[in-house]
């Protein structure tokens, strides 16, 4: 009956060891994947700031926008651009 029981005893702690083998392995897939992710993330945050980085001036309020802001109003060979939709207004009204 004692040989049984300690059979059963090698059984489960095995399982038990297999169990968190596995668990510890899907972890580090896991981290490996999240890891990558990350550096992704990183090399996207990285590459991005150069462009948003680049600041122009609103042609009629002069507050300085990123180029991803900035909206354009192009008049023949000219360019202009501005803050917000209301200083475009305010430079064409003027
Ligand atoms: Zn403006």
């Amino acid at each position: 009956m004692s040989f049984v029981f300690r059979c059963v005893m090698v059984l489960l702690v095995f399982s038990f060891i297999v169990y968190v083998m596995k668990a510890i392995a899907r972890l580090s897939f896991n981290l490996r994947g999240t890891i990558r992710d990350v550096s992704k993330l990183r090399d996207q945050v990285g590459g991005r700031p150069e462009s948003s980085a680049e600041m122009i001036r609103c042609a009629s309020c002069g507050s300085f926008i990123s180029t991803r802001e900035a909206i354009t109003l192009s008049s023949g060979s000219k360019a202009k651009t501005f803050c917000s939709q209301d200083c475009a207004k305010v430079y064409l009204t003027r």
